[in-house]
């Protein structure tokens, strides 16, 4: 960035949020540069406002001086989405945590952008009331985050993702104004949704400073069932055998062969010899209800030739197994390989089979270690390629990335089911949106963004 725009960008940035809220030391800054894709480029400047007026200054500050603009919460997005990669201002929205209402008559809390998810989550269980989204990241991921890139979670099969439960935002645009969109009754259909619109726009439209947020009545039970397989097929199996019995489950989450490896001596349970598959499935409801359910699911998992079927002994328990299913991914990048790169599609459950068989010649065909696990109940699997960069050829790595995504879309399916498009994936967009749908998309960006400082360089091919 040139000199003086920087100088002016600097002081014009401590005028607003003070010595406290910005950062300009390299070693700071740095910091705010990657995200869990793996991905860097430091920003010049960090700013850590405190509230909406902070936020709206800023923004209007950095859009008269043309500088770029990347809101984040906490970074953890695996598709480089929060990567600031045109440098200029990472606009962290960490410090604005607060929830600032449960209301247990409308069912909604208005929060900050920079609640963290599993915070919140704690908190309308002390009200009896529940927020079923559930990203893995649920520990540290915020809610700013979540609306961004439109996060889903292993209770979507049931529950429906972020989407779903975003009543109402307050919005920071490009040139510093602050619009409301949606409605804080149940219903609600004046003009454009433009809430929707928000949602899964990764910061390139606006930058999120307020969310209401639908909630539920908490479910007063939780049954859960661990089952293993010598086959993956029988594991899928086992999975429409609930639908066809009518048996909704909250989370039906599925380990490969080598997911499970990687984790299997943290279970709370010995794996079976013989096991290529990990199913995990969750019902809830009232107490009857889950004893109910979860006989029917046992059925289900027997019918398909479960090796052994096993339930948490206690709350304890199921914690821990959920530990270690969360704990997946990170524990992969323990296993030795320098590279991780990681997709995230979806297919219709019917087509899970042939997605599974498509990954395991494209293993053979390329040599390419991969790992695939995710949430099957939906269709969503997270397939994740292992390699050492000596020993795979960048053109050979992009074919095979290519690959999974068209044979996905071939499928009935998605390029990503809850990641978003980021920088990893802004090179395949095309497989799925039209030419007419992406030039439609752009003209949206520009409608709310003339200047293209928010987040440029993400979703849309140049
Ligand atoms: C171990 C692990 C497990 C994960 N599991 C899941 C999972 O199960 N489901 C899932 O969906 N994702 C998952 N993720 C991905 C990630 O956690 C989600 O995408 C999450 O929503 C990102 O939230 P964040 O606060 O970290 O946002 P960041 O990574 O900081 O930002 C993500 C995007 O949102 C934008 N953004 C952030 N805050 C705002 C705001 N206030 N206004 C406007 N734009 C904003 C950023 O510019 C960026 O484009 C996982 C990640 C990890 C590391």
């Amino acid at each position: 960035m040139a000199f003086f725009r920087k100088s002016a960008l600097e002081k014009g940035l401590e005028e607003i949020l003070g010595p406290e809220g910005l950062l300009k030391e390299q070693a700071d800054v740095v910091c705010y540069g990657f995200d869990s894709s793996g991905l860097e480029n430091p920003p010049d400047l960090v700013a850590l406002p405190k509230d909406i007026e902070q936020v709206r200054r800023v923004v209007g500050l950095c859009n008269s001086l043309e500088v770029a603009v990347t809101p984040r919460g906490a970074g953890s997005s695996t598709t480089g989405s929060a990567v600031p990669v045109c440098g200029g201002v990472v606009l962290c929205l960490s410090r604005m945590n607060r929830i600032i209402q449960i209301d247990p008559v409308e069912l909604t809390a208005r929060v900050e952008p920079g609640v963290v998810t599993g915070h919140l989550q704690k908190r309308v269980e002390r009200h009896g009331l529940f927020y079923p989204p559930d990203p893995a990241s649920l520990a540290f991921c915020t809610i700013g985050g979540n609306v961004a890139t439109g996060a889903g979670g292993a209770r979507a099969v049931k529950y429906g993702v972020t989407k779903d439960y975003v009543k109402g935002l307050k919005v920071v645009l490009a040139d510093g104004s602050l619009i409301e969109t949606g409605v804080q009754t149940a219903k609600g259909v004046v003009g454009y949704d433009l809430t929707r619109l928000f949602v899964g726009s990764e910061g390139t439209l606006g930058v999120v400073v307020e969310v209401v947020l639908r909630l539920i009545p908490r479910p007063r039970a939780v049954g859960t069932l661990a089952a293993f397989f010598s086959d993956m097929d029988l594991a899928v199996d086992a999975v429409s055998n609930l639908f066809e019995s009518a048996v909704l489950p909250r989370c039906a989450e599925f380990l490969d062969k080598k997911s499970l490896d990687a984790v299997s001596s943290t279970l709370p349970f010995q794996v079976p010899t013989g096991s290529e598959a990990f199913i995990l499935v969750e019902v809830d409801g009232d107490k009857p209800s889950v004893v109910h359910q979860l006989k029917e699911a046992a059925v289900c998992l027997e019918r398909a030739g479960a090796l052994s079927i096993v339930e948490p002994a206690n709350r304890d328990e199921r914690n821990k197994i959920w530990k270690v299913r969360r704990g997946v991914s990170p524990a992969l990048r323990g296993l030795g390989y320098d590279t991780k790169v990681s997709e995230d599609v979806c297919v219709p459950r019917r087509a899970i089979k042939e997605m599974l068989a498509f990954l395991l010649r494209l293993e053979k065909d390329f040599g390419v270690d991969i790992f695939c696990f995710g949430h099957i109940g939906d269709g969503n699997l997270h397939v994740n390629l292992l390699f050492n960069k000596s020993d795979l050829d960048p053109k050979d790595l992009q074919k095979i990335v290519a690959m999974i995504m068209n044979k996905a879309v071939e499928l009935g399916g998605t390029i990503s089911g809850e990641h978003g498009i980021g920088l990893t994936k802004m090179q395949y967009i095309d497989i799925e949106h039209s030419e007419k749908v992406l030039g439609l998309e752009r003209e949206i960006k520009r409608v709310f963004d003339p200047k293209g400082i928010l987040n440029p360089g993400k979703i849309f091919k140049e």
